[in-house]
């Protein structure tokens, strides 16, 4: 018999590339975009139409490409931007794989028109699923000049696969505005056929930030608080939404080193500094830019995740949620505190970044859960940024950042901010040595336990509810989520507006077990559900998800992965009120500390607390 391994001609081989790249309209704007910017363009001309389905057209006045250049740019793992592996740890530009333009060659039809500025003439190439059909001189503007068109005409099943317009249009307008945020310096309009959507002139990052959400009525300058900070581990600068604007859905992002990034653990150093602030169904607004040395982040090597891994997360955490009380802080407090910078922690220019311990925790001992009368006292805005005066009866301000020994524990303010300060490290308690089958429950609400160090109350329902989401979400991520056909199939009457939402995340409700069928205008059919629910509690859940998508636009993978997750914990998890056997007790304590966070819940709500035995004896004394 003959062999029957043999090579993939480039044409398959790079639509199978393709299919990670370039998944919709969005992905193609955001390439050549960034290609642009790599080119050091000062303007950049965008026009779409049929919200990118039949064209995609960007220009810009960058370097332009030789002519050799402009037929290498095609070619798979073709870049002029990184050398070798070790650049990838430097990285300075948008692009680096290399891949870009071939995938988008190799489904879709691109025209490309480019000459750099010292030539007289350009070159213009046609090329289509991969085959070169045209290359000639040309005379054109310097710069380059992409048209792809009609992506997707040689693959029908991506082309079925993506969304309404609306949908499609908003997913381009997301990777627009993570683009033009961080490039204030460029120009960039925009045209939707022939409506101009965006004229941005080349401004300061306020200006910019105004110029795409504000309106003539609403300038969003004067809802935002600047924010800076600068030392030898990272540079801060950006703005954070005042208080009295949070709304439900917020503006909220991230760069670091003029990339946009996602990162939940920062975010959450942002919205805990707004507890107490505002409403919690309430998210603030936030545009933050991060510097570091490019050698201190992991770029996500994945060509769509915008995850980013830094080196020194929890310092950089630390640091970041100093800065953003601090800002809160001086905006809040009457005006007769004169707040300076000399009042701000001291970020110390030189970290020992080797020894970087993660904050610590304080306790008040006056708090006693077991007294109902305990009231959580009344917020103090004077306290939040603290270091003005001590309060005698909670634990003094650790204002304290040394060289080796990040401490950031600010003014406490109470127990349950205390634990939240604690966020950046795992709470590790030493449950060794003691025998805790002697539990018992409390009210049916905690379980009470013994550690080494004193006492452990813990929240059934929020324990349970923090075991169920890590399992769910393992499950889900892991596609083992199981599925169950209705005999009956559910219909949900949606409005349009919600129709498109549930479309953004219609994919990630199917990967966790969720069946659809065919659907008129304004009914779905819901077919199959996962088998942990039954039918109602599925239609409450999706219900749910749209109006999570509603009112915070959320809409990656993750962020619906982690909802579904927490909804179904929620959803299942012991409640309050449940009498707990010591089987019981046992195994909920076991599993919340296996867990990869057992302090709090996926929002944030503190599972456990400790009465020290020292604290104790203090009220024996
Ligand atoms: P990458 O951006 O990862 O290098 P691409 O496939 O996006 O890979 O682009 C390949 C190469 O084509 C780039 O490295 C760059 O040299 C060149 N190129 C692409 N777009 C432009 C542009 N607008 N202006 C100048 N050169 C470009
Ligand atoms: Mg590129």
């Amino acid at each position: 018999m003959s062999d029957i391994i043999h090579l993939l001609p480039d044409s398959v081989a790079n639509q199978i590339a393709a299919g990670e790249v370039i998944q919709r309209p969005a992905s193609v704007l955001k390439e050549l975009v960034e290609n642009a910017i790599d080119a050091g363009a000062s303007a950049v001309q965008i026009v779409i139409k049929d919200a990118g389905r039949t064209l995609i057209q960007v220009s810009d006045n960058g370097k332009g490409m030789s002519e050799t250049d402009a037929r290498m740019a095609f070619e798979r793992h073709a870049t002029s931007k990184i050398k070798d592996a070790a650049d990838l740890f430097a990285l300075r530009t948008m692009g680096f794989r290399g891949e870009a333009l071939a995938s988008i060659a190799a489904v879709a039809q691109v025209e490309m028109r480019t000459r750099r500025h010292d030539d007289e003439l350009g070159v213009a190439i046609e090329i289509a699923g991969t085959r070169v059909f045209k290359q000639e001189t040309i005379h054109c503007e310097a710069g380059t000049t992409f048209f792809v068109k009609n992506l997707f005409f040689n693959v029908p099943a991506r082309r079925r696969f993506l969304k309404s317009d609306n949908v499609e249009k908003s997913h381009i307008l997301t990777e627009f505005h993570r683009i033009v945020l961080v490039n204030p310096d460029i120009e960039f309009s925009f045209y939707d056929g022939d409506e101009e959507l965006f004229h941005l002139p080349a401004a300061n990052l306020k200006m910019r930030i105004d110029a795409v959400f504000g309106s003539q009525k609403k300038k969003i300058q004067q809802q935002l608080l600047n924010i800076e900070t600068s030392n030898g581990l990272v540079n801060i600068i950006g703005f954070i939404g005042k208080p009295e604007f949070a709304q439900k859905s917020a503006q909220q992002y991230f760069f670091v080193n003029g990339r946009y990034m996602r990162h939940p653990y920062f975010h959450k150093a942002v919205t805990l500094a707004y507890n107490n602030l505002i409403q919690p169904s309430d998210n603030p607004s936030y545009f933050i830019y991060f510097e570091v040395d490019p050698q201190t982040i992991d770029i996500n090597i994945h060509p769509t995740k915008t995850e980013i891994k830094f080196e020194n997360e929890q310092a950089i955490w630390s640091i970041l949620s100093a800065t953003v009380k601090e800002a809160l802080g001086k905006f809040n407090v009457a005006p007769s505190i004169d707040f300076d910078r000399d009042d701000a922690p001291d970020i110390p220019v030189n970290l020992d970044i080797e020894n970087v311990k993660p904050p610590q925790t304080n306790f008040n001992p006056d708090y006693n859960p077991f007294n109902s009368s305990y009231k959580r006292p009344a917020f103090d805005w004077e306290k939040l940024y603290g270091g003005f005066e001590k309060d005698t009866k909670i634990a003094p301000p650790n204002n304290t950042y040394s060289a080796d020994n990040i401490s950031v524990t600010e003014s406490p303010v109470t127990v349950e901010q205390l634990w939240i300060e604690s966020e950046p490290e795992q709470q590790k308690l030493d449950l060794g040595g003691e025998n805790h089958s002697a539990n018992f429950q409390f009210k049916n609400r905690f379980i009470v336990t013994s550690i080494k160090s004193g006492m452990l109350i813990i929240d059934q329902n929020r324990a349970h509810t923090r075991i169920l989401f890590e399992s769910y979400l393992k499950d889900i991520e892991q596609h083992t989520a199981h599925s169950q056909q209705l005999l009956f199939p559910e219909e949900m009457e949606l409005n349009e507006q919600d129709l498109l939402h549930f479309e953004t995340i219609e994919d990630a409700l199917r990967s966790v077990g969720f069946n659809f069928s065919e659907r008129t205008k304004t009914l779905l059919i819901i077919s199959g559900i996962p088998s942990l629910l039954n039918a109602s509690a599925s239609k409450s859940l999706i219900n749910e998800m749209i109006d999570n998508v509603r009112n915070t636009g959320i809409n990656t993978a993750q962020n619906i992965y982690d909802m579904i997750a927490f909804s179904l914990a929620k959803s299942t998890a012991i409640k309050t009120g449940q009498l707990l056997t010591q089987e019981e007790m046992s195994d909920i304590i076991d599993r919340l500390f296996a867990c990869s966070n057992s302090n709090y819940t996926p929002d944030g709500k503190s599972i456990h607390t400790t009465i020290s035995h020292s604290e104790l004896l203090s009220k024996f004394s």
